[in-house]
């Protein structure tokens, strides 16, 4: 990474950078360290990714551990995700045993001596109980807590509340049954990312002809992991009452999480049903890790969905939205406070397919409107979500415990 913090004068003006500068230099003696369950794929590693390096960069002394895990603790692990965005689990003492048993393990070899500490998600939650806590320590849950499965919620809150900070990425995510201070940061996504960053035409045509994407047709696309939440086969189904009645094509671009499991068997279940579909020569399902190429794809689509069914924040919003694309989306979890409906996208409820297809067609048919949408769409998330505000946001939230300590 050779970004510098100065570079972003240009995206978010220099007084914006100075009062990065002058926060940090209250913390600069400090010493942080967040833990994590993946350094990469997914939005949280997305993020970490940049801030934690720029918070270096400007003198703040930041680490990062990744949780040590068996493939069967992230197995459960991420039934715990999918409780805490309303599935069902039956909370065996045997899950809970390999969940505690993890995290005590990991706890004997990472050690903290650290002035405060930041732990990302359900995963490493229970590391808390392992420490003699000598430190403020800060919970951020980056999951839609929407309507989380009770007995699982309750479970998890009892470690939550031995937090001094309880962080979560929208205001409906707050609980009033939990005695701890808490607040809202929304995540961002990095102007000057190879993800984000401004791309030639010449390197959008090379990538999209590497990976055998036409452009002689509109692009609608969908790019996630590949797991249940984000809605894949609803895509498809989208896709082929809006190709018999235009011509357009469908990319899907997808990887797995380190954290996550289920990837592989989401990803079987999108191939059969686009291996299936009628349109299945216009469908093109990707799986591949590479951040120009997602960029490439948001740049070079006319319409980019993300019909998920939960979701916490949704980077792949603000990235889309961020280019120029309009986005047609559920209005579930974090989306609403990107998409603004009729403004810079469509916003329909996850079941809605004839919604979907509706809104995509009315893109697809009137480049003005798209052209109109994408310049709004730009500025809302150049306004609210790029990573200067989530330092200044995180910055705020560490001077309270360093220096104020309440
Ligand atoms: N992503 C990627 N390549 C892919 C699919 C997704 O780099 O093929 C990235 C995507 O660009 C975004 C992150 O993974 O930065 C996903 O974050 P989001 O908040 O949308 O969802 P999460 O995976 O955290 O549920």
């Amino acid at each position: 990474m050779d970004r510098n913090l100065k570079d972003y004068r240009k995206v978010v003006g220099k007084e914006v950078i100075n009062e990065i500068h002058s926060k940090a230099e209250k913390i600069k003696k400090k010493h942080i360290v967040c833990i994590s369950s993946t350094y990469q794929g997914g939005g949280v590693a997305e993020m970490l990714n940049s801030v934690i390096f720029l918070f270096n960069q400007i003198g703040i002394d930041f680490g990062w551990r990744i949780l040590h895990g068996t493939p069967d603790f992230f197995a459960i692990t991420k039934r715990f995700h999918n409780a805490l965005q309303g599935e069902k689990m039956n909370l065996s003492r045997r899950k809970k045993k390999i969940y505690l048993e993890t995290n005590e393990r990991f706890s004997k070899f990472t050690h903290i001596n650290h002035d405060l500490v930041v732990v990302h998600d359900p995963q490493p939650l229970p590391l808390i109980e392992f420490y003699k806590k000598k430190q403020p320590w800060i919970f951020r849950c980056h999951v839609d807590l929407s309507n989380p499965n009770p007995d699982v919620w309750n479970y998890l809150r009892g470690f939550i509340e031995k937090y001094d900070h309880f962080v979560v990425s929208k205001k409906e995510f707050k609980r009033d049954d939990l005695d701890v201070p808490q607040s809202i940061i929304h995540p961002a996504i990095d102007p000057l990312s190879p993800k984000n960053k401004r791309l030639p035409p010449s390197v959008i045509n090379k990538y999209l002809d590497k990976h055998e994407i036409t452009r002689d047709k509109p692009i609608i696309s969908q790019i996630s992991r590949f797991d249940k939440w984000k809605g894949f086969l609803g895509v498809i189904k989208i896709f082929e009452t809006v190709r018999k009645k235009r011509d357009c094509q469908l990319v899907l671009l997808g990887t797995f999480a380190h954290d996550d499991p289920e990837g592989q068997k989401i990803f079987r279940k999108i191939e059969m049903k686009a291996e299936k579909s009628k349109y299945k020569r216009d469908i093109k399902l990707l799986l591949v890790e590479n951040d120009i190429l997602v960029n490439c794809v948001q740049r070079a689509s006319s319409v980019v969905l993300q019909k998920s069914k939960r979701e916490g924040f949704g980077l792949t919003v603000a990235e889309a939205l961020y280019k120029g694309t309009p986005v047609v989306a559920s209005g579930v979890g974090g989306i609403p406070l990107q998409v603004i409906d009729s403004v810079n996208g469509y916003l329909h409820n996850p079941k809605d397919i004839k919604g979907f297809v509706k809104s995509v067609l009315r893109l697809l048919d009137d480049e003005k409107l798209r052209k109109e949408f994408g310049m709004k769409g730009k500025e809302h998330i150049k306004n609210n979500f790029l990573i200067t505000r989530l330092m200044l946001d995180w910055l705020d939230l560490f001077e309270r415990y360093l220096i104020h300590r309440s």
